[in-house]
This record gives structure tokens, sequence and C-alpha cells, in this order.
């Protein structure tokens, strides 16, 4: 029989945006079942408390029936541990990304040699786009509709 494939995609999701959506979508089909969590001991100061990044993440994600969302403390490994995944996925924009990746995917690795990290591409319109672009654009009263779902539009407002 096929090994259940259970999906780890980890972030900061400050807030999540329609790229990190993608690559969630992405994810989930590939998935038997799907946990995005909120690493919740970031080393970058966070704009959203982690619970209320948590629930943008649940109302975004409410039509896709197996997804968990939940936040955790400590490694990224001991907590794929934990819910038994044998998938992280992360999302590569440009070069940019690449060689934070692809450093922490062999950390990952040499922590939990078990687990596979795999690397999704997005639709080509949000290569461009990053939270910290769009919490930005946001303080300085631009219109970031089309880049965030609508209920985090409505965050950011109420925030700036
Ligand atoms: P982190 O602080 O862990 O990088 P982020 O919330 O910034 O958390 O991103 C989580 C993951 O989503 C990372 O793998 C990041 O590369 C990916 N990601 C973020 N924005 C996009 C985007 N627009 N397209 C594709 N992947 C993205």
């Amino acid at each position: 029989m096929p090994k259940k494939m259970i999906g780890l995609y980890p972030g900061s999701f400050d807030p999540v945006t329609n790229g990190h959506l993608d690559i969630a979508k992405r994810a989930y089909d590939i998935c038997d079942e799907m946990h995005i969590a909120v690493v919740a001991n970031p080393s970058k100061k966070a704009l959203f408390p982690v619970e209320e990044r948590v629930e943008l993440l649940k109302k975004t994600t409410k039509h896709l029936p197996k997804v968990v969302i939940s936040s955790f403390n400590g490694l990224l490994v001991d907590y794929a541990k934990e819910i038994n995944a044998n998938i992280i996925f992360r999302g590569l924009r440009a070069v940019s990304d690449f060689e934070f990746e692809f450093q922490m995917a062999l950390i990952n690795r040499s922590l939990h040699p078990k687990i596979e990290v795999v690397f999704l591409v997005p639709n080509e319109k949000f290569i461009f786009l990053s939270s910290s672009s769009i919490k930005e654009v946001a303080k300085l009263g631009g219109n970031v509709r089309g880049f965030v779902p609508a209920v985090v539009e409505k965050a950011l407002r109420r925030v700036f």
C-alpha cells in the first residue's frame, strides 16, 4: 500500500498572502493530510500575534477539508515528528530564497533523515510577493487587494 503522505507547510504567515495560499493548495493536492503551521518563535518581530495568524489561515483555507492549522514552538523537525509529517513544504520564489532554504533543508535532514523537504514554485504572478512587502504597502496606505485574501486586507486596515 502506498505510504500516507502527511504534509507540513511551516512559516511565519505574518500575514498569510495569496502566494502562501498558492503554495498551500499545490501541497494540499499532493498530500493525504496537510498541516499548515505558524512558527511561534521566529527571530523576526511579527506584526500579528500568533493566534491571529492562525485564525486568518483558518478562515482562508476553510474550503480545503483536510487542512489542519496550528502553531508550534521549537524545532520544525520535532513538530514534524509529533504530527507524523513525512514531507515539509516550502515555497521558492526567486534565487534570493534559495541559499537560506537549501541550508535549512540540509540542517533539517541531518536532524530528521526520514523527512523530505519539497520546494514548490508559485504561479508567476506571486513570485515577487512577500508578507513584508504587503505590510510595507499597507502601512503606507497602498491597496493590497489581489495580493492577500479579503479577511487579511481587513485585518491590515485595522492595524494601520
Ligand atoms: P518564513 O519566515 O518561514 O520564511 P514566510 O511566511 O515568509 O515564513 O514564508 C513561509 C514559506 O512560504 C516560505 O517557504 C516562503 O519561501 C514561502 N513563500 C512566501 N511567500 C511566497 C510567495 N509569494 N510565493 C511562494 N512562496 C512563498
